[in-house]
């Protein structure tokens, strides 16, 4: 599997992710970094809760969430890097 080069817009971090296609040394792509992501998007993101019946929470959680139906959780919990990983195991 290839790598490609992400920088966060906001905080100029830099991380690496997986990439079907093969990329010169030079080659990244902008994206937001999990903590800038959240920064940038909470606002829009609790009024969509609100106004779909939610908690108007995102961004809240630290590392667990009951919200297990929240489209947002996933952003909302950074999970978003781990796609590939394997499903959580709900402690309960
Ligand atoms: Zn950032």
């Amino acid at each position: 599997m290839n790598k490609l080069l992400v920088k966060c817009i906001r905080c100029g971090k830099q991380w690496e992710k997986e990439s079907a296609i093969a990329w010169g040394p030079d080659a990244f792509s902008s994206s937001l970094c999990s903590d800038c992501f959240v920064e940038v998007a909470k606002e829009t993101i609790r009024r969509k809760q609100k106004n779909e019946g939610n908690f108007d929470c995102f961004g809240t959680a630290d590392t667990y969430c009951d919200q297990i139906a929240c489209k947002y959780r996933r952003w909302c919990l950074h999970l978003q890097q781990d796609e590939e990983a394997q499903p959580l195991t709900m402690a309960r």
